[in-house]
Formats: structure tokens, sequence, C-alpha cells
């Protein structure tokens, strides 16, 4: 079950509530460059990102945001912009009212706000901005730019213990209480509950679960979960995964980014198709058909069952655009495709179509099973492309409108 939240809108799309996990995303184009940035935020909104976050660092990158904006809503795109800001993000928000108005959040470090008196002031600057526009924040603590000073503080309270905690645990500790801390002041300050968003992240998936647990048990707010630094390729992916899993299957999230790092040429909206593929693997949301194949063994003869896997795939994703246009809920879709008899079946029974190729040493036939039944049994080379015609026939049955 959803743990309860009030609902923050940003732009047009709901975080929690009741409403669906939201994927995020943020670019790394420098935001002063309008047109690269422009560029990626399409493709990350295009590739599936329902918001984008970007940098806001300077004068110039301040300047370009309300540019970026007018220009993806001439290519028809309204997706909610977040702007990250560090350091400067009150001086760059009252002297650029323009870009303040073209931003649909605002992510607000507590750790990098300066220090002291300047730092509640600098905050309180950034929220009433945010309260005057009607625009909500999110509260984005991070262990990498904990504020020293509420560490140091706790640290001392722990040492006075009679059993002292470790320092690991005591910096856990502090992410949280800065992050709570934030909250409460700026619902003191006059921010609603509708207006805010909490995160707190770590680099470390046992870490980042208890982060959340202990949020999420300390206030109402939507979170915002994501494994900082995650990394690359396959560690990053698998780190994400290990440390998100846990607290979505709790109820504990409301929407995600997964902070990969892109390997060189390795386009940015990996971590788009990662957060889904997350989401979808959870149950919690459809994007695309799914397809279900076994990982092959012993008992496959050749290569040709790994060539009608990817074909299978390669043809959902080139039809997936026009099959949502027609067919709704297509998204859900389930495929098997399995390499022998001896679970292909089975597996093929449980999606809405799948195939199970000939195993060695067995009959050079292939059934097919659609919704639990025996469809058909193909053979030949063509084999292949009869499995797809049998799959848009399928789809078209299933999907269609009418
Ligand atoms: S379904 Fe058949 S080919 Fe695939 S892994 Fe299982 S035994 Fe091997």
């Amino acid at each position: 079950m959803r743990r309860p939240t009030p609902t923050v809108w940003v732009g047009r799309v709901p975080l929690g509530g009741a409403h669906p996990v939201a994927v995020q995303s943020m670019t790394n184009t420098p935001t002063q460059d309008v047109e690269a940035t422009t560029a990626q935020i399409l493709a990350l909104y295009r590739a599936g990102s329902e918001i984008v976050r970007l940098t806001v660092n300077d004068e110039e990158a301040a300047r370009a945001v309300p540019e970026i904006r007018k220009r993806l809503l001439v290519e028809g795109v309204e997706v909610p912009l977040v702007g990250d800001f560090h350091f400067n993000g009150h001086l760059l928000l009252r002297k650029y009212p323009k870009m303040a108005e073209a931003l649909d959040k605002f992510r607000i470090n507590p750790g990098t706000l300066g220090r002291g008196r300047h730092k509640d002031e600098n905050f309180a600057e950034m929220v009433r901005i945010a309260l005057d526009l009607g625009k909500p924040v999110r509260i984005g603590a991070n262990w990498g730019s904990l504020d020293p000073a509420l560490l140091t503080e706790l640290m001392e309270a722990n040492a006075r213990r009679p059993e002292p905690k470790s320092a690991h645990e005591v910096l856990l500790e502090a992410l949280v209480e800065s992050a709570v801390r934030a909250y409460e002041a700026a619902r003191e300050l006059g921010l609603g509950e509708d207006k805010i968003v909490l995160s707190a992240k770590v680099s470390k998936a046992p870490d980042l679960v208890w982060v959340y647990r202990e949020l999420a048990r300390r206030t109402p707010a939507p979170l915002h979960l994501g494994l900082t630094e995650a990394g690359m390729g396959v560690k990053g992916i698998v780190a994400s995964t290990a440390a998100l899993a846990p607290l979505l299957l709790e109820g504990i999230g409301d929407t995600l980014r997964i902070s990969l790092t892109p390997a060189p040429g390795e386009p940015r909206t990996k971590e788009v198709e990662v957060a889904q593929e997350i989401l979808q693997a959870l149950g919690l949301r459809s994007f695309a058909p799914e397809v279900t194949s076994c990982p092959g063994c012993g008992r496959t003869t050749s290569t040709f069952f790994q060539e009608l896997a990817e074909t299978v795939n390669a043809h959902l994703r080139a039809r997936l655009p026009e099959w949502r246009a027609k067919y709704p809920g297509v998204e859900g879709l389930k495929v098997a495709v399995m390499g022998c008899v001896v679970n292909g079946p089975g597996e093929s029974r449980h999606a809405h179509i799948g195939i199970s190729l000939p195993g060695s040493g067995e009959e050079p036939k292939a059934p097919v099973y659609a919704d639990g039944k025996l469809l058909t049994i193909l053979k030949g080379e063509n084999l292949a492309q009869d499995f797809l015609a049998l799959l848009e026939d399928y789809v078209e049955r299933r999907f269609s409108k009418a």
C-alpha cells in the first residue's frame, strides 16, 4: 500500500497522494547552452521523463531558462522544469523573476545555503519566492553536502550518550535531521504541505533504505527517491534498483530519479529507461509491453532463439508509438519467448501471447499460446515472421478501442 501523502503538483504532474510514481531526470548539458539543453530536455521527455531538472548555477544559466521554456513550448512540450539551486539560488531567484516564473519547482539543498544566520535567511528568501509564485519546492539534502554545523551538533550530542552510536549512524541521522528541520522551517514560513517534496540522498543502498524509512516516519511529505552518485553501467543500475525496490514495495516514494554516470557516448535517456524498468518490474507502472524470455541453456539448439527474442523486442519497440495511439492499455501487453518446452508452455500461458521454440532433440515445431490456450503450432523457416503476424492480430483484437 502506498504511504498516504498530500499531492504536490509540479506543473501538470501530480506527485504523491494516490498518483503513480513519477519518473524524473536531470540534464547534463550546460544550462547556458540553450540549444543543447533544449535538445536534451526534449530527448528526456520523449524517452518518458515526466519532470526534468536542470542546474541553474549562474546568471547566464538563469537568463537561459525562460528561453529554454519558450523553445520547448514551440515544440508543443510542457514538461515541468525544476531548477537545481546551490549557494546562490536566493540571489538568482530574486534577480531573475522570469527564470523563477518559468520553473515549475525549485530544488533547495539545505546544505549549500551558506552558514549560520545567512543559511536561514537564504532559505527563507527562496521559500518566500516560492510562496509568492505559488511554486512547490523540493528540499533535497545530500550527504555529500551536509551542513557541517548540524553534523557537529549531533556528533557532540552522540558523544554524551551512554552508548554512543557510530559516526556513520550519526551522519545518516544528521542527513534526515537536516531534511526534516528544513521541512519544518518551510512550513513555519507558510509553505503548505501541498508544496513540499523531500529527499535525502546517499550513495549506498542499505543507508538509503534507512534514511527514507525515517523520512516517511517523521514527515507526511511526498518523497523523491534516488541513490546519489549510483555510478556507471551495470553497477549503477543494480545499486539503484537494490536501493529503491525495497522502499517502493513498502509504498515509500512518489517520484524517482536514477543518477547514472553515462559512459562516453551513452545517451542521457538511459536513466529514464532504467527508472521505467524498475517501476515496471515492481508492477507499479506499465510503460511498454514486456517480453519474458528464458536465459537459454544446453537445450537451446542455436542462436535462433536469441535472434527471435531480439526480433520480438525490436518489433515491440518499433510498433509501440503507433500502437499507443490506436490501442489503449497496450503498454500492459506481456509476451513470452521461450527456448524449449520445459518452461515454455507454462510461461506462455502466464503471458498474453507466447511461443516456445523447439529445444535440442525436440520435434521442430513451436506452440503458440494466447490467453492461456494453445492458439497454433508454427513450423518452418518463416517462424519469426509468422509469430509477429500473430502478435499483430492479437494486439488488434485485444486492445482495439472498438
Ligand atoms: S525454457 Fe528450456 S531452453 Fe529455456 S532455460 Fe528453461 S530448459 Fe533451457
